[in-house]
C-alpha cells in the first residue's frame, strides 16, 4: 500500500504526522534522527527519509501513538537497535518511525521457573549478562548480541550461534504483551512451559516483522548453563571440504551447541581487522562446540568427524575458544571494512551445504559479484555476503542478479530464501515464488484483520 493513500480525510499530512509525534514525550524531527531510521544494518538506504521519529518510554505511550495513527492514518514503522539485516525497519517519506529502544528494563529474572520478564529495547547480551548471575542463559544468540534488542529479535525470529542445539527465538518465547494497530493490547502466550488453550498468537506475532503489532513485553524462557564447552577448531583446503565436514558432523548423530563455517576470504578479512593469523592455516574454517556434560565426550566424535577433511584442533583452554568465537562473531564487522555489504541468508537441507557452497562459487563468477561466505553449519543456514562499492545497491544490477540466484540455488536445493532475517524490504521479489499463492493470501488476510488501515509497517515482509 503506497504511504499517500493512508491519509485520513479531513486531515492534513501534516497535521496527522505532528498528532502521530507529540504521542509521546520525546520525539525528533532532526535530520540526523530521521536519516538513521532510513536505514539497518543491510546496506540498504531509503530513497527519501521518515517524518520523524517517536521514542517510546512506555507501553501507554506506544498504545497512543498507534490509536493517534489510526486516526490520521500515519503509517508507522516500529524501530528496536536498527541492526535488522532485511530494510525491514527502514523508513520512507510519510512514515514515522516508533524507536522502542529506550524501553529497555529488565523487568524479573525467576531463576525457580528460568524465566525474564523484560521490555523490548533489552539488549540481547544484557539480558545473558543478567540470567548468568543465576547460574542461567537466555540461548538466541545472534552474532550481533551485543547491539540488538529482544524486540527485534523476535519480530525477526532471530537464531543465532547456538540455536543448532537450543532452537531459535520462536523456542524462547512464552508470552508477550502486544499493542496492536489501534492501540488495543494483545496477550499472547502464557509463563507455563506448556499450554495449548487457543490458537498459538505468540508464533504468529515472532518473525511477522512488525506487521502485526509492537511487542512492549516478552516473558523468555532462560536454560541453565552448560556446565563444560568443548571446542574444536579446524582448518580446510577449500570451503566445499568444510562444508563436507559439517555434513559430517550432522551425521555422526551429535548435537553441536554451535557449528560456525568461514571461507578463506572471510577469514582474511577478519585477520586483517582483528590482527590474527588464521588465513595462513587453510583456505576455510569450521568451528565446533559442543556442551553439557557430555562435552568432552562429543568432542571426540567431533575430530572423528571432521578429520578427514582438514586439520583439527582442539581449543586449550577457555581463553582460545572465547577468540575462536569473537573471530567469527567479528566476519560481519571485518567485511563492513571492505565496502557495502548485503548479507545474504539462505537455508537448506544440511547434506546439501556443499553444494550450496560450489554453486555459490558459480554465482559469484557468472556475475562478477563479490560473495564472502558464512555459515550457521549445523543448521544449513548460510549467508553468502556481497560487498560492493560505496555507490553500489543490493536492489539494482548484478547485486541483485546475485541475490535472485542465491535464492533459486537454494530452492533448487529444497532450501529457503531466508533463514533467519526475514523478508523486510529486500527479498519480498522472490516470495511469492517459495511461498505460492494460498499461502500468501491467508498472510494477507490476517494482516489485514489486525491492521485492516495498513498502519504498520507498510510494504514490509509480505
Ligand atoms: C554484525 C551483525 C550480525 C548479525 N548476526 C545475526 C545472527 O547471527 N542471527 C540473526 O538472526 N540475525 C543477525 N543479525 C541481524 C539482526 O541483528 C537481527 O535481525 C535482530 O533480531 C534485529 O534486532 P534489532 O533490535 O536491531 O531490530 P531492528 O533492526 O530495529 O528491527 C528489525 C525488525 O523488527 C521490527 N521490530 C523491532 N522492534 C520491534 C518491536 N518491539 N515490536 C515489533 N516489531 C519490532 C522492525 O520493525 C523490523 O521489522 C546480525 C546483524 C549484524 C549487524
Amino acid at each position: 500500500m503506497s504511504t499517500e493513500s493512508l491519509n485520513a480525510p479531513g486531515t492534513t499530512f501534516a497535521e496527522g504526522h505532528a498528532a502521530v509525534l507529540s504521542a509521546a514525550a520525546r520525539s525528533s524531527v532532526e535530520h540526523e534522527d530521521r536519516l538513521k531510521a532510513s536505514t539497518d544494518r543491510s546496506g540498504f538506504v531509503a530513497a527519501s527519509l521518515p517524518e520523524g521519529v517517536v521514542f517510546a518510554q512506555d507501553a501507554g505511550e506506544v498504545a497512543e501513538v498507534l490509536r493517534r495513527a489510526t486516526a490520521h492514518r500515519v503509517p508507522v514503522v516500529p524501530r528496536g537497535a536498527g541492526t535488522g539485516l532485511a530494510g525491514a525497519s527502514s523508513a520512507r517519506q510519510g512514515e514515522i518511525v516508533l524507536d522502542v529502544s529506550g524501553m529497555n528494563q529488565i523487568l524479573r529474572i525467576d531463576p525457580e521457573e528460568q524465566l525474564a520478564v523484560v521490555q523490548p529495547g533489552v539488549l540481547n547480551a544484557e539480558l545473558n549478562a543478567a540470567a548468568g548471575q543465576y547460574g542461567l542463559f537466555y540461548a538466541p544468540d545472534p552474532a550481533s548480541t551485543a547491539i540488538c534488542s529482544i524486540g527485534g529479535n523476535i519480530a525477526t525470529n532471530a537464531g543465532g550461534m547456538r540455536c543448532a542445539k537450543y532452537g531459535v527465538t520462536r523456542e524462547a518465547v512464552l508470552a508477550l504483551r502486544v499493542i496492536l494497530a489501534d492501540g488495543r493490547e494483545l496477550r499472547t502466550g502464557r509463563e507455563t512451559i506448556k499450554g495449548v488453550s487457543g490458537y498459538d498468537l505468540n508464533a504468529l506475532m515472532i518473525g511477522s516483522e512488525g506487521t502485526l503489532g509492537i511487542v512492549v513485553e516478552a516473558t523468555l524462557r532462560l536454560r541453565p548453563l552448560p556446565v563444560q564447552t568443548a571446542t574444536v577448531a579446524a582448518f580446510f583446503p577449500n570451503v566445499e571440504q568444510a562444508a563436507r565436514a559439517a555434513s559430517a558432523v550432522v551425521a555422526a548423530r551429535i548435537q553441536p551447541s554451535m557449528m560456525e563455517l568461514m571461507d578463506g576470504q572471510t577469514l582474511e578479512a577478519v585477520d586483517a581487522a582483528l590482527g590474527t593469523d588464521y588465513r595462513s592455516r587453510g583456505a576455510s574454517f569450521l568451528l565446533v562446540q559442543t556442551d553439557g556434560h557430555g562435552a568432552f565426550l562429543e568432542q571426540d566424535v567431533v575430530m572423528d568427524a571432521v578429520s578427514p577433511f582438514g586439520i583439527c584442533e582442539r581449543a586449550v583452554d577457555d581463553e582460545q575458544a572465547a577468540a575462536l568465537v569473537t573471530a567469527r562473531r567479528e566476519a560481519i564487522p571485518s567485511l563492513e571494512k571492505l565496502g557495502r555489504v548485503s548479507i545474504g541468508d539462505v537455508g537448506v537441507p544440511r547434506g546439501k551445504l556443499a553444494d550450496v557452497v560450489s554453486g555459490l562459487e558459480a554465482i559469484a563468477e557468472r556475475t562478477g559479484v563479490r560473495i564472502f561466505t558464512i555459515a550457521h553449519a549445523s543448521d544449513g543456514n548460510l549467508h553468502p555476503m556481497i560487498v560492493m562499492d560505496p555507490e553500489e545497491s543490493v536492489t539494482e544490477g548484478p547485486p541483485k542478479v546475485a541475490l535472485g540466484e542465491m535464492f533459486h540455488l537454494a530452492k533448487s536445493l529444497g532450501g529457503t530464501l531466508t533463514g533467519e532475517h526475514g523478508i523486510g524490504l529486500l527479498k519480498r521479489d522472490w516470495l511469492q515464488e517459495e511461498l505460492g499463492d494460498v499461502s500468501l493470501e491467508v498472510m494477507h488476510t490476517i494482516r489485514q484483520a489486525l491492521d485492516p488501515l495498513g498502519i504498520l509497517n507498510p510494504g514490509k515482509a509480505i
